[in-house]
């Protein structure tokens, strides 16, 4: 195993090798995606969060088309319905297990923070089966019950578009993230029963005001798994100073997100920004509000990471980078897994 296996708060994986017929196997080394087996396993990335996540069906919108001098305002999809979400979440879910089957003891998909830490000593890659956006569980919660049984232990109560549980930010710059309401009855429910059931909940996509219903009710502590610092980068997706202060009191973790526009001081789409913009972000919540409480959140295969990290193969240059900043051992050991370890134990049951 490497000394920092990098266990990462979000990728989209699994939507990518479904939507392409002709990707290369999760198991072949290629340059398509930002992640394949051999090409974690040489980087040093321990594993993550894998989404479920259901895109609407004919839907697109590119955020070029919506750039200003001023910024930019992306219109968000419509709700989709939930059996067309339970179908496509049963699909992405069975991929992941089906991937798990044929690894042959190389990916294993993790119940317990025992599990987790096993597969991080021995260098198997660990996978978490997460749910981006709860359209596919009914607001009876019954599917809820059934997904926890399969194996799901971590939860987005939205994307961004709207559910019967809340609503989400736009993807919109700049912008506080405080743009609609707070959750619905059914979202506290949903709260309260993950709680019960010991499924850890992502605040990430949430608006400012569902947010603050989760941090209410929750007793859990307050994760974000792919967002990032808001006085960096002002954009509707960040989390403002009092978020991430809510987050640390909660002995929580955000996770820093690669997406070229999440890290931006100026929210642009443009790849051309070094590995430092990374650190900057890491090292703000950091610094700030404790090293216990950040870690990564990649959005690896979901979004546009810089050119000079390229892929999950320029982790072990992001780990130098952070090294360069006077990290420690023990801080980068935090910030690597370890912060992910603790705020697991202590959310599952
Ligand atoms: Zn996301």
């Amino acid at each position: 195993m490497t000394q920092f296996p990098i266990f990462d708060g979000h990728n989209d994986t699994l939507l990518r090798l479904h939507m392409s017929d002709n990707a290369p196997s999760f198991f072949t080394e290629s340059s398509e995606g930002h992640i394949d087996l051999p090409r974690a396993e040489m980087s040093g990335f321990g594993g993550g969060f894998f989404a479920v996540y259901t895109p609407n069906k004919n839907y697109e919108v590119k955020p070029e088309d919506y750039m200003t001098d001023s910024g930019y305002d992306v219109p968000l999809p419509p709700p989709i319905q939930q059996d067309e979400a339970l179908a496509f979440t049963n699909a992405l879910a069975s991929r992941l297990f089906r991937l798990e089957a044929a690894s042959t003891g190389r990916l294993k998909v993790v119940r317990t923070a025992d599990e987790l830490t096993r597969c991080l000593d021995k260098g198997i890659m660990a996978a978490i089966f997460h749910i981006e956006g709860a359209e596919a569980i009914d607001p009876d919660l019954d599917a809820l019950h059934v997904l926890y049984q399969a194996g799901l232990r971590s939860l987005g109560i939205v994307w961004s578009r709207p559910n019967v549980f809340g609503e989400g930010v736009p993807f919109r710059y700049p912008s506080t993230p405080d743009t609609g309401a707070g959750l619905t009855e059914a979202g506290k429910r949903l709260v309260r029963e993950c709680n019960q059931l010991g499924i850890m909940i992502d605040t990430t996509h949430l608006n400012e005001k569902g947010f603050w219903d989760v941090a209410n009710i929750t007793d859990a502590p307050l994760v974000a798994t792919h967002s990032n610092a808001h006085a960096l980068s002002p954009i509707a997706r960040n989390l403002t100073d009092i978020q991430l202060a809510a987050i640390a009191e909660s002995n929580g973790v955000a996770g820093i997100n690669y997406a070229v526009n999440m890290l931006r001081e100026d929210g642009g789409l443009g790849t051309d920004i070094s590995l430092d913009e990374i650190v900057r972000h890491v090292a703000y919540i950091a610094e700030k509000f404790g090293v216990d409480h950040v870690v990564l959140g990649s959005d690896f295969d979901g979004t546009t990471v810089p050119d000079s990290l390229k892929d999950v193969t320029g982790l072990p240059k992001l780990l130098d980078r952070l090294k360069a900043h006077g990290f420690h051992n023990d801080e980068l050991q935090k910030i690597t897994h370890g912060n992910w370890v603790r705020v697991l134990e202590d959310t599952w049951k």
